[in-house]
C-alpha cells in the first residue's frame, strides 16, 4: 500500500504574479487545492496524510481501493477521453463546467466531475478532524442552521437518504448562506455557481468494506472524526 505524502500546496503558494493572486482570492480560475488538476495529463493529487491515517473511521484497505483504484480510474479515463480535443488545454474545473451541459460528452463529464469531487473529498477530511468547529465557519453554521446540531443532523440525514450513489455537501449558496445539498452519481454543486465547502462521498465504494450497508454510521463517524473544518473555512467567500 503506497503512502501519500507531501503537504497540499495552496493555489496561492504556487502563484508568482499579483494579478493571479487577486483572481484566486476573488473566486479564482479554479480552486486553491487543485494544483495537480490544472492541465493534462491530470494526476492523482498528493495527499498530506498516509493511507492508514484515517483509520478506524476509514480503513487503509478502503482508502487504498478508493484512492488508488477508483479515483485513479477516473483520472486515467479522463486523460484518454480529452486527448486530442480542445478540452485537453483546459483546467479540470473548466472541463467539468463546460461538459455539464453537453449530454453527448457525458463520459468526459462523469470522469472529470468525479476527479474534481474526489480531490475535494480527500481535502474535506483529515486525521483527528471532525466535531464542532470554532471560528468563522462555526459562526456561519450557526447563522444558517440555528446551531451545529441541526447542521449535523441535516448532513447525516441528507447523505443517508441520497438514493443510490452520490455525494452530500456543505455549500455556500449564491446568497452567501450555508446549505446542505446532495447530488447523484458524479454531479457536483460547483457547476451551479455554488461554492463547495465540504463533501462526503456516499457511493458504496467509500464505505462498504468498513460499514457494509450502514451508511449513516459512516457519515456520522466521518463528520464527527474526520471533517476538515480548516479546509472548509478556506473555501468560504467573505
Ligand atoms: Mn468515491
Amino acid at each position: 500500500m503506497s503512502t501519500v505524502t507531501g503537504e497540499l500546496p495552496t493555489r496561492r503558494k504556487l502563484l508568482l504574479g499579483g494579478a493571479l493572486v487577486v483572481a484566486s482570492v476573488a473566486g479564482g480560475l479554479y480552486p486553491r487545492w487543485a494544483r495537480a488538476q490544472d492541465k493534462v495529463p491530470f494526476m492523482l493529487p498528493k495527499l498530506p496524510y498516509a493511507d492508514d491515517a484515517l483509520a478506524p473511521v476509514i480503513s487503509s484497505t478502503t482508502f487504498g481501493f478508493h484512492y488508488g483504484r477508483h479515483h485513479k480510474a477516473y483520472v486515467d479515463n479522463l486523460n484518454k477521453l480529452v486527448e486530442g480535443t480542445e478540452l485537453a488545454s483546459q483546467p479540470l474545473e473548466a472541463i467539468v463546467k463546460t461538459t455539464a451541459s453537453q449530454p453527448d460528452r457525458r463520459g468526459i463529464y462523469n470522469n472529470a466531475a468525479q476527479d474534481w469531487n474526489h480531490t475535494f473529498y480527500w481535502n474535506s477530511m483529515r486525521p483527528s478532524g471532525g466535531g464542532e468547529p470554532t471560528g468563522t465557519i462555526a459562526d456561519r453554521i450557526k447563522d444558517s442552521f440555528g446551531d451545529f446540531g441541526k447542521f449535523r443532523q441535516e448532513f447525516i440525514t441528507e447523505g443517508t437518504t441520497q438514493f443510490g450513489s452520490g455525494w452530500v455537501w456543505l455549500v455556500q449558496d449564491k446568497d452567501k448562506r450555508l446549505k446542505v445539498v446532495k447530488t447523484g452519481n458524479a454531479d457536483t454543486p460547483m457547476t451551479q455557481g455554488t461554492t463547495c465547502l465540504l463533501t462526503c462521498d456516499v457511493w458504496e465504494h467509500a464505505y462498504y468494506l468498513d460499514y457494509q450497508n450502514r451508511r449513516a454510521d459512516y457519515i456520522t463517524a466521518w463528520l464527527d472524526k474526520l471533517a476538515n473544518w480548516e479546509f472548509a473555512t478556506k473555501q468560504l467567500l467573505p
